[in-house]
């Protein structure tokens, strides 16, 4: 059966509600089922006719149902339903998807710098083509507002045109040599066969990020993405065999996430392991990929401390603090995750940063001016309610939200809380969610401990309008990426990457390639000879 009968199939499911495989909450939904079905309905329907959704995995050009043909199903956060059935693959699939990586990685990598920057440009090209249709998938599985996907499409696809570009700059080096009848040289070569494991979050920023710096150095991959958003990245997929990226180059493989990547980390085919996700996961990779030396890029946990002081520009402080928080309802690892606000200052910034905080419209990610849409799932708001439970506890008070959003699902307000402590859960964990935790603080010192009393260092924002006070925080904090008066800083330029147990490495700018990079010494001797 096509890929498209099989999808088609499963759409006609989705349109019936008796065959959802899915209970709504019972306090849920203000939104009707109908309402929703319609909506989803129709942009399936877009999604289909542009041939980019994709229900395989793909493993050495081919697309594939999984050896067992056993299924895991692709849901709708907003809403619940079952948008489609995507292969639950293990240890057999990637397997095979590293010896089709590892088959490709020879003609790949013998390619000149321009061949590759080209196929990298022409995947740019559709990714931009195609940006309504990935825009509308991201919101389709992942719930961010569209206008925030749209973006992540931007975004994304700017890795790819950025590896593009940067491909036909992987210089070598020529060193001086230490006598008379030596060249010394160093070569950059790709790493090989890279396993790269994405989160949910980013459904396609992460993949390209990885993806993108990778084939540019010459070395192909077998991707990993969530269960949760698998779609997107089979989007990304097509479109890179639409642009011409030969088989086997870029491999596609989802299902039982600790099999995979048992298999990943124990092939020796595979010579590197890229991962972005908890710190957790991160960690039992980096133990795992001891076992055959692999090189390891770790992108984990933040917990960003997001400092306010008191000559602060309190419309700039409480805008890119706003950004900072709230952005993809607050689940990415750069959200701030603590906002530190000096006394003097304290007091207006709480009640105006409330007020915008207020009004976030809250709603499935579809509907026009919503600027939050639900979390990932219910262990998400479990989450978020005991944090919340424990601060409370604790002491502090609720200046907004604090509770599930009356839309039911998997909706929770956006939530202010003030008088947070440092010994709170909200203060020492990622809440991954809506919640905005005020802490006071009185001296500059006195924030620098706050903010490195952590052991992640992924980003930080400080707020200020003192160019001698940015410098000194900047340069105290312990942190990967400092935000100075804003909010939003990532870019395909500049290199991202954390600190502490925030991670290795760091992906994006011309630092980003070295990862896929093995640095070769070449001494050349006798130069008298013949
Ligand atoms: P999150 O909390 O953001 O979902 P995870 O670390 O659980 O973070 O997931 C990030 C990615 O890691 C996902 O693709 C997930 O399937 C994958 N993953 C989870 N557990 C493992 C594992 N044991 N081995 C390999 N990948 C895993």
């Amino acid at each position: 059966m096509s890929t498209l009968m099989r999808a088609t199939g499963t759409f006609t499911k989705l349109l019936s509600p008796s065959s959802h495989s899915f209970s709504l909450r019972p306090s849920a939904s203000l939104l009707t089922r109908h309402q929703m079905s319609t909506e989803v309905e129709n942009v399936i329907t877009r999604l289909k006719n542009s041939g980019l959704l994709r229900s395989q995995g793909l493993i050495a050009g081919k697309w594939v149902d999984a050896h067992d043909r056993k299924t895991i199903k692709v849901c709708n956060p907003a809403t619940g339903e079952v948008i489609v059935d995507v292969p639950c693959m293990g240890q057999k699939e990637t397997n095979d998807a590293i010896s089709s990586a590892f088959e490709a990685f020879y003609s790949w990598s013998k390619l000149t710098a321009t061949e590759r920057s080209k196929y990298l440009r022409k995947w740019y090209d559709l990714l931009i083509a195609h940006k309504e249709d990935l825009g509308q998938l991201i919101t389709l599985e992942q719930g961010k507002p569209l206008k925030e996907s749209l973006g992540e499409v931007s975004y994304g696809a700017g890795f790819i045109e950025f590896s593009a570009e940067e491909a036909k700059r992987i210089y070598g080096d020529i060193i001086p040599a230490t006598l008379p009848d030596r060249r010394l040289f160093v070569l950059k070569q790709p790493v090989g066969v890279v396993g790269a494991i994405t989160p949910w979050n980013f459904p396609l920023a992460m993949i390209t990020r990885k993806v993108g710096p990778a084939l540019a150095c010459g070395c192909t991959v077998v991707i990993k993405p969530s269960e949760l958003t698998p779609l997107t990245a089979l989007a990304a997929a097509e479109l890179s065999l639409q642009a011409g990226i030969p088989p086997g180059v870029v491999n596609v493989v989802m299902g039982n996430a600790a099999d995979i990547g048992d298999a990943i980390l124990a092939s020796t085919q595979v010579r590197k392991i890229t991962f972005t996700g908890s710190t957790a996961v991160g960690k039992k990779l980096m133990a795992g990929a001891a076992g055959t030396v692999k090189r390891v890029s770790l992108e984990l946990g933040g917990n960003a401390p997001c400092i306010v002081f008191d000559d602060a520009d309190l419309d700039v402080a409480v805008k890119g603090a706003l950004a900072a928080k709230f952005r993809n309802s607050g689940q990415t690892c750069v959200c701030a995750n603590r906002v530190l606000v000096q006394e003097g200052i304290y007091e207006k910034f709480a009640n105006a940063f409330s007020k915008a905080v207020q009004n976030l419209q809250v709603g499935d990610g579809f509907t026009e001016g919503v600027a939050q849409g639900p979390l990932i799932n219910e262990a998400a708001v479990q989450k978020v309610e005991s944090f919340i439970k424990d601060a409370i506890s604790k002491g502090a008070k609720v200046l907004l939200g604090g509770k599930r959003h009356s839309l039911g699902m998997t909706f929770y307000e956006p939530t202010v809380i003030g008088d947070v402590k440092s010994e709170m859960l909200l203060s020492r964990e990622e809440v991954f969610g809506p919640v905005a935790p005020l802490l006071l603080f009185k001296t500059e010192e006195e924030a620098i401990r706050l903010a490195n009393d952590t052991n992640a260092g992924l980003a930080a924002y400080i707020f200020t309008n003192s160019i001698q006070r940015s410098w000194r925080v900047s340069e105290a904090l312990e942190y990967g990426l400092v935000g100075i008066n804003e909010g939003i800083i990532s870019t395909e330029v500049a290199p991202f990457g954390g600190v502490k147990q925030s991670g290795l490495g760091r992906e994006g700018s011309k630092y980003g390639l070295d990862e896929y990079l093995e640095m070769k010494y070449v001494c050349l001797g006798n130069m008298n000879s013949n």
